[in-house]
């Protein structure tokens, strides 16, 4: 395909990736994939901040919402980027209100393909193509196309890999939709931060605690995938959550009003309010 065809296809393929919200809703009891991969992690030294900067759910008064996920993770060694939300101006003026330079962003990965987590993806590389770009290895070539054009890096994550230093994906989990999930070994214990969790957010935690047996999980966060589970659906997860050991939640962007309050009730001092502008440092 000569450049000049290729270019004049790409605004078309993120046309379409823009159309795809998270609205359906994948079964929350696909099964954990069978392979095993086990991670040795290194000692943890220092200190890992996770900044929520795009969320519908708000927490700081003085961001802008919008439907979607993003947070920005300050490890000891690289600065990542996990979902760029919908809207890259949102995306971008959230950071910068909260001191976060895009150009200090040193790695960014894509949990799935959907407009609300991909869809500032290509504004945030005009602001800083000097990134690699971790995305599921189902992506298509369009996305592929954008990364380089910015000569930004892309690499593909298919099954369990890490990324840096205590920073693990999960790979592809799911069927229909496929996503990867975040995995921080902490001081505390295994952060995972989910997208959307499609591929239900309880078989996501259990494969973060096959990837590092020897790890607790201190915290789930992200988007828990829960808005439309009945009551019954929502206890049974939170049960799970208890069986894994999970010790804190805090889940926003699409995992529902209900989820949140019922978490709230059962997690008591370990539920945090997760959503735009939340901080957490371990
Ligand atoms: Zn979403
Ligand atoms: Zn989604």
């Amino acid at each position: 395909m000569n450049r000049r065809l290729r270019s004049s296809l790409m605004p078309i393929g993120l046309a379409i990736v823009g159309l795809l919200v998270c609205s359906s809703c994948e079964s929350h009891d696909e099964r954990v994939e069978s392979e095993k991969e086990e991670f040795v992690p290194s000692p943890v030294e220092g200190q890992t901040t996770i900044i929520t900067v795009y969320d519908n759910y708000q927490v700081n008064p003085n961001l802008t919402t919008g439907w979607g996920f993003g947070c920005v993770i300050n490890t000891p060694q690289e600065d990542i980027l996990f979902d760029t939300g919908g809207d890259s101006s949102i995306l971008i003026s959230n950071m910068e209100r909260m001191d976060i330079e895009p150009k200090d962003i040193d790695i960014v990965v894509i949990s799935h393909i959907h407009g609300d987590h991909v869809g500032g993806l290509n504004g945030f590389l005009k602001r800083n193509g000097d990134v690699r770009v971790i995305i599921p290895a189902s992506f298509p070539d369009a996305i592929r196309e954008e990364i380089t054009s910015y000569q930004a890096e892309y690499q593909e994550a298919k099954g369990p890999m890490q990324i840096c230093d205590n920073v693990y994906t999960t790979g592809e989990m799911g069927t229909s939709i496929k996503e990867q999930s975040l995995v921080l070994n902490t001081g505390e214990g295994l952060v995972i931060i989910t997208g959307c969790a499609h591929p239900g957010v309880a078989n996501i935690a259990r494969k973060a605690q096959l990837m590092l047996p020897d790890r607790n999980i201190y915290l789930v966060m992200g988007g828990f995938h829960l808005s439309g589970a009945s009551d019954s659906e929502l206890r049974s997860i939170i049960e799970e959550f208890r069986d894994i050991g999970v010790r804190k939640v805090a889940p926003s962007h699409c995992s529902g009003d209900r989820c949140r309050q019922l978490f709230e009730e059962e997690y008591g001092d370990d539920y945090i309010e997760g959503g735009l502008g939340n901080t957490i440092t371990l």
